[in-house]
Formats: structure tokens, C-alpha cells, sequence
């Protein structure tokens, strides 16, 4: 087992790796930006070093002092989280080049699937579709309006490099699609430092649908089941369960052995190891397109953890030490449904503007089924710097009524002063009859706030 494990992150993903290695008796280091001297994950670890000023890029972004944190501390790994370096392969290599486990897939399966662009050439080497578009980087408007009017509008211009649903638009004409090209490009260069675009078809009314996959590195790949993460605000996930209730469908049968296989050809076609996720699209008819793998432990991997009683942190810390997979693909049992909310600190009533401040009063809710991954507490300033997301609420049920219950009980108990959060909203969606039905796909969100529905929701709330 490792001695010491060095956290490249902040926030709850840095709690949550310091909760596995706790449970390892593994030590851990965090560290830490000037602007989250007093954040929790600096008082859980064993140690703390702080590696530089608010902004990420002069702290988290930072791989040299990273690496003279981690050469300090004398650490025998770093867990980058999600985020930050998490799927930077060049960091990937410096930690290792320093003797220093990354605890993360192989730089060799993060360069194969470098990008969005390459991620798709390897899908359809792998016999998996994607949605029809252009085969790499699009370099100018007249190449973007050839491709669209050829694939046939609605397109989407999205970020090779995106993440988070950042540079991604969607245009219906050419008009729409030249100034798509460019605000896509500009935003994409200012948030990866890469204006590279491409352009798909945009599938309308979708269901997102992922695979959580595990790796070891002795060649055995297996996956966990799949989340739905269809409840979206601009492209960005806000709840997400597991099972999906589109795959259980009657009509549907056969569907998520499908697409599972389909996941498992894409992570084997990579040489995928650790932790990852493969997303997909599926259509109302039963087709379904890959989107990206996420090549890191993502947001809403404690649903999956619920269902199948297994820690995909601890499975990371395993593969990184070079042992094998404790479990075949018939080893993994599914059991219940589980969902989880994460809790922004945005005004839902105000186009989700991220709010940051102080949070007067905290307390969050317990009880049977209930987790909460988070690091805020009752006095802690949220920085502006970094993500909105202050914790996740995770509840898991016998059925999804009982999972669905629950968390509308737990929202109800869940009291945060001080800054606006998602709390409200998610309780309105929590009660609405299609979402309880299990009826939605990723446009369910833009069509609670365009009806008449969204001022009785403000009202009650
Ligand atoms: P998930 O797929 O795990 O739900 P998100 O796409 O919501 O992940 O992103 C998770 C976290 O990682 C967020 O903090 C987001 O801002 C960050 N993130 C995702 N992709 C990138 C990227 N390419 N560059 C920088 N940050 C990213
Ligand atoms: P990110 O890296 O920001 O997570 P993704 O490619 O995973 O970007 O897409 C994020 C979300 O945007 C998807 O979950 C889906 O809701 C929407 N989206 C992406 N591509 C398409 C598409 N071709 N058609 C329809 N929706 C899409
Ligand atoms: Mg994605």
C-alpha cells in the first residue's frame, strides 16, 4: 500500500480521496490556494502545503509546485481528483518521471483520447457510432457551413478541448452557425487555452446516458452500470440516478447490454486503465452516439458506488498499485437506485448565476439513505474562483420511488444560509410529474424555466 498520497484538488472530490486513504491508513497531503487557507480539506489531511494564490492557474494549474509539494512531503502518489490536471497527460508523465504514482489511466490511453476529435475516430475504429460530423478540427466559417449543410442543421459546434459544458454551441442556420463558429472558438481559447472546434449533428432531445468503467493493468476492463445525467442547466449535469429509467424500459430491452459492450470496446480499444467514464447520447427510438470518456473519477460517481457496494476511489488506489481487479464483470451485483443532487451555490432564479459569500448557517440532512459528499460548513466563505458546486446529496432506495422519496425529504431538511443555491429548484423538479414518471431528456430543465410552471416554482420557493 502507499505511505503517503499527495490530493491535486480542493473542494469535496479532495474529501472524498482523503476519506478513502484515511479508510487505507494511508496519509495524505492536501494542497492548497491562498484563497482556501480555511477550506476543510486543508484541516482533514495529515499535512497541508499551500502552492500559490486564488486563481487556479497560479495554484491548482500549477504541475512544478505540485511536484515540489509532493517531492517535500515525500509522497509515493498523487490523486489529481476531477477537473484541475486530472486528464492532463503531460502531468501524468512529470509524476511519474519523478517517481511518483499517478493515480489515474496511463498517459499512453489519456493521449489516445486527447480530445473530442480523436476521442470520435476512436469510437468508430471501436464499431461504435457518433453523431454524423466533420472528421476533425474545423479551421474556417466557409469548411463549418459546408459540413453543417451537408450533416443538415440543427448542428453543434463544440470544443475539442471543452469539458464542463463550456464552448459548445448550437445553430439551426448558416447565419446562426458562422457566429456560433466563433463564439464557440473564442470561449474554448479563453477556457482550455485551445480554440479547436468541430461540429455534429445536434441530436434533439436526448438522453445522456454514461458508463462507469475500471481498468486494471493487467489487461481486465469492466463496468459498473451506466447513470443517467439527462437533468442538465447549460449542458452541465444538476442530478443525476442509476439505473436509468429510459433503459428500463420494456421497450428498450437489450439496450444497456448494448451500450455497456459498446463502453467496454471504447476503454479496450484505448488501452483504458483506472477509473473512466464513457458518455453517450440515446435517441426516443433506441440509438445511441458516443460523446467523450472522461478520463478521471467524475462528480456523480458516488450513485454508482451505491448501487454496486463498491469505493471506485479505493478500486483507483488498488489499480495504480499495479494490482488486478478484485471483481469480473459477473461479479458486479446492482442493487436499488440511487440519485444525487449537487448542491450549487447559483441563483436558479437568476439564469444560475454562480453566488459566492459566506455561508451563515449550515446543516445538512441525514438519516437512512442519505450521503452528503461536501466541504462546506456553517462560517465558510466560498471563494469566486473556483466551481459553484459547494456538495453533493446522494439518496439510495430499495426502488426509485423509495430513492426519489428520500431525497425530497433530505432536500427539505437541507438548510444553507448566507448564499443562494440549487436546492429549491431541484425540489421543484423532485415533484414535478414527468420527472417522477421518469419521462425527461436533457432539454427538461430549459423547459421548466420557458413555462408558465417556473413562476409558480420561484413563488413557492
Ligand atoms: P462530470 O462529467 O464529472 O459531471 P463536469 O463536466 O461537470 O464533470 O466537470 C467536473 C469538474 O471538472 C468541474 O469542476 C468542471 O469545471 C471541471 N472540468 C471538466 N472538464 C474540464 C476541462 N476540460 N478543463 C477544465 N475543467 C474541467
Ligand atoms: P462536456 O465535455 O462539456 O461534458 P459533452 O460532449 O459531454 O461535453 O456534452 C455535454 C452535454 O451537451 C451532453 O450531456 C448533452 O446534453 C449536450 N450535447 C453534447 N453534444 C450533443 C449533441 N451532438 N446533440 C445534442 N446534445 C449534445
Ligand atoms: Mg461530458
Amino acid at each position: 500500500m502507499f505511505e503517503k498520497v499527495l490530493v491535486a484538488n480542493r473542494g469535496e472530490i479532495a474529501m472524498r480521496i482523503i476519506r478513502a486513504c484515511r479508510e487505507l491508513n494511508v496519509k495524505t497531503v492536501a494542497v492548497y490556494s491562498k484563497a482556501d487557507a480555511n477550506s476543510m480539506h486543508v484541516q482533514v489531511a495529515d499535512e497541508a502545503i499551500c502552492i500559490g494564490d486564488g486563481p487556479s492557474t497560479d495554484s491548482y494549474l500549477r504541475i512544478d509546485r505540485i511536484i515540489s509539494a509532493a517531492e517535500i512531503a515525500d509522497v509515493d502518489a498523487i490523486h489529481p481528483g476531477y477537473g484541475f490536471l486530472s486528464e492532463n497527460a503531460h502531468f501524468a508523465d512529470v509524476c511519474e518521471s519523478c517517481n511518483i504514482r499517478f493515480i489515474g489511466p496511463r498517459s499512453a490511453a489519456m493521449n489516445a483520447l486527447h480530445d473530442k476529435a480523436s476521442s470520435r475516430v476512436l469510437a468508430r475504429k471501436a464499431g461504435v457510432p457518433t453523431p454524423p460530423g466533420s472528421d476533425g478540427l474545423i479551421e474556417t466559417e466557409q469548411e463549418a457551413l459546408t459540413i453543417a449543410r451537408k450533416i443538415g442543421y440543427p448542428v453543434m459546434i463544440k470544443a475539442v478541448a471543452g469539458g464542463g459544458g463550456r464552448g459548445m454551441r448550437v445553430a439551426h442556420n448558416d447565419v446562426a452557425l458562422v457566429k456560433g463558429y466563433h463564439t464557440a472558438r473564442t470561449e474554448a481559447e479563453k477556457a482550455f487555452g485551445n480554440s479547436g472546434v468541430y461540429i455534429e449533428k445536434f441530436i434533439e432531445n436526448p438522453h445522456h446516458i454514461e458508463f462507469q468503467i475500471l481498468g486494471d493493468t493487467k489487461g481486465n476492463i469492466i463496468h459498473l452500470g451506466e447513470r443517467d445525467c439527462s437533468i442538465q442547466r447549460r449542458n452541465q449535469k444538476l442530478i443525476e440516478e442509476t439505473p436509468s429509467p429510459l433503459l428500463d424500459k420494456k421497450e428498450f430491452k437489450g439496450l444497456r447490454s448494448k451500450m455497456g459492450k459498446a463502453a467496454l470496446r471504447i476503454a479496450e480499444t484505448a488501452g483504458y486503465t483506472n477509473a473512466g467514464t464513457v458518455e453517450f447520447i440515446a435517441d426516443d427510438t433506441g440509438n445511441f452516439y458516443f460523446l467523450e470518456v472522461n478520463k478521471r473519477v467524475q462528480v456523480e460517481h458516488p450513485i454508482t458506488e451505491e448501487v454496486t457496494g463498491i469505493d471506485i476511489v479505493k478500486e483507483q488506489i488498488a489499480i495504480a498499485l499495479g494490482e488486478k481487479l478484485r471483481f469480473s464483470q459477473g461479479d458486479v451485483q446492482f442493487k436499488g437506485h440511487a440519485m444525487e443532487c449537487r448542491i450549487n451555490a447559483e441563483d436558479p432564479f437568476g439564469d444560475f448565476r454562480p453566488c459566492p459569500g459566506r455561508i451563515e448557517m449550515y446543516y445538512a440532512p441525514g438519516g437512512a439513505g442519505v450521503r452528503i459528499d461536501s466541504h462546506a460548513y456553517a462560517g465558510y466563505t466560498i471563494p469566486p474562483y473556483y466551481d459553484s458546486m459547494i456538495g453533493k446529496l446522494i439518496t439510495v432506495g430499495r426502488d426509485r420511488a423509495e430513492a426519489m422519496n428520500r431525497m425530497s425529504r433530505a432536500l427539505s431538511e437541507y438548510m444553507i444560509t448566507g448564499v443562494k443555491t440549487t436546492i429549491p429548484f431541484e425540489q421543484a423538479i423532485l415533484q414535478d410529474p414527468d420527472f417522477r414518471r421518469g419521462n425527461y431528456t436533457t432539454n427538461f430543465v430549459e423547459r421548466i424555466l420557458s413555462g408558465a410552471k417556473f413562476e409558480m416554482i420561484q413563488e413557492k420557493a
